[in-house]
């Protein structure tokens, strides 16, 4: 194996292959052929005895891995909300996948420490938190979710005169979680992950765009753990973030903010009147991989109790050497992790405040590009477009189903489905820095196409 670290040969052809992957990205389909999908059973193989030459593993998985992917750093990817990659955000991690770091200590990777304190000082700053805010980086929104609701049960508890690290959940005093019927599914699983199951949860009604209605929110007290949402994955809808921490903090309850990728509305001029009030919650989640475009596995759960974050998630193993420096495992329920936050300051500093800026203001451009498109063309466009997420439907629910599998097949772009208010919808997320006002328009000439298909097949 030492030999092949010395003969650059492997890390050559893997080079090789990801700039073929580039440059075809656009002419591939954007969600693999049959066939494609049918090769991969080349790997349903027998673990070999002896050892395979590294170039053939890395040919294997180009031939046959490399057709099999979703085109997801091309242009016309609209599902879920998933986001492109920057390249320097990919090339910064290249570097840095070399280094190998281990991320969890000051003594086990210095440089990923002080980056996590540059990000954790630029996200505050964007974001416009409480200077005493701080920030954990952690795979994704999921687990930032996870850290924040911790944090919040740890501080709720300490309140209520009970310490949940020396005591336990049984027989603690009772936490009211108090969420809408609208948060990311990432919240419930988390919830339950820590106790409390849908039954314990004060659900709230929210709004036809999934915000919470604010006259049915119950009265709030210090036992309260509030849950909001900045972009709902559907609408994009923002919650009434200024009025509900106002309630909140006059009684000592918690709210944590799911920002997954709405967050970063606050750091766009033109769009920054969505979270207003953000600044009032206790924590907040966000993720880089999906509005700021860095690859995945980039999560950062930001917290103004630095006590609560560290409390609850905190290791006591005795072989954990403390440094006296930022310790990043200290904000993260992980030891070993990767250095995330390298391409996440890369990325930032790459697009400045205003490259950052017109990056989110541009997916709300083409959202609008593509609302209006649609609308022109018969389609019905369910949500008010305030952010990146347009939900549109068909003459009915049979047809936009229809619709969406044509889509789907078509190769030339790719986004899912989704119900709103019990009807079916076609969800589009624009969120990559590579879709263009083209892609927009060819994106809107499918949609034409694929209503004369669909409807030549069920009124014929
Ligand atoms: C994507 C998303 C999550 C989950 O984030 P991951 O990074 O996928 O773990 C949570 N909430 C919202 C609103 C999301 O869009």
């Amino acid at each position: 194996m030492s030999e092949e670290l010395r003969n650059k040969n492997i890390f050559e052809q893997a080079r090789s292959y990801a700039y073929e992957y580039m440059d075809g990205i656009e002419e591939m389909d954007v969600f693999p052929s049959e066939r494609s999908l049918a090769n991969m059973t080349v790997f349903d193989e027998i673990l070999s005895k002896e050892s395979v030459p590294a170039k053939d593993v890395i040919e294997q998985l180009h031939k046959f891995g490399s057709p099999a992917t979703i085109a997801q750093t091309g242009g016309r990817y609209f599902g879920f909300v998933n986001g492109g990659a920057a390249p320097v955000s990919l090339g910064v991690k290249w570097l840095s996948d070399v280094w190998d770091q281990c991320g969890g200590l000051y003594l086990t990777s210095p440089i990923n420490a002080k980056l996590e304190t540059v990000c954790e000082n630029w996200l505050k700053d964007l974001f416009k938190l409480p200077e005493e805010t701080v920030a954990g980086f952690v795979s994704g929104t999921s687990m930032a979710n996870l850290c924040g609701l911790s944090a919040a049960r740890f501080h709720l508890l300490k309140n209520l005169d009970w310490d949940i690290n020396e005591n336990g959940l049984n027989g603690a005093p009772e936490i009211r979680i108090v969420a809408h019927d609208q948060v990311h599914a990432s919240v419930k699983k988390t919830l339950t992950m820590l106790g409390y199951g849908k039954k314990s949860i004060e659900w709230v009604a929210s709004d036809n765009q999934g915000r919470i209605i604010l006259e049915e929110l119950p009265k709030l007290d210090n036992s309260c753990l509030v849950l909001l949402q900045a972009g709902n994955a559907n609408t994009g809808s923002f919650d009434n973030f200024d009025q509900v921490c106002d309630l909140a903090n006059e009684v000592g309850a918690w709210v944590h903010i799911d920002g997954a990728f709405g967050l970063w509305a606050a750091a766009s001029k033109s769009l920054s009147h969505l979270t207003k009030g953000i600044e009032k919650a206790s924590s907040w989640a966000v993720d880089g991989h999906k509005t700021l475009n860095t690859p995945y596995d980039s999560g950062v759960i930001l917290c103004k109790h630095r006590d609560a974050l560290v409390s609850s998630l905190q290791a006591t193993g005795e072989y954990i050497i403390y440094s006296g420096q930022r310790d990043p495992l200290l904000y993260t329920p992980e030891l070993s992790k990767r250095s995330r936050a390298i391409e996440l300051w890369a990325t930032m500093k790459y697009l400045g405040r205003n490259g950052i800026d017109e990056l989110v203001t541009t997916f709300h451009l083409r959202a609008k590009q593509l609302e209006q498109g649609l609308s022109e063309i018969g389609y019905e466009i369910i949500n008010d477009v305030v952010f990146n997420q347009v939900l549109v439907s068909s003459d009915n629910d049979q047809k936009t189903k229809r619709i969406i599998e044509y889509i789907q097949k078509s190769g030339e772009c790719w986004l899912g489905g989704s119900t709103w208010e019990g009807k079916t919808a076609i969800r589009v997320s624009i969120c990559s820095w590579m879709t263009t006002k083209n892609d927009i328009k060819r994106t809107v000439e499918l949609f034409k196409t694929a209503e004369m298909m669909v409807s030549k097949t069920i009124y014929q």
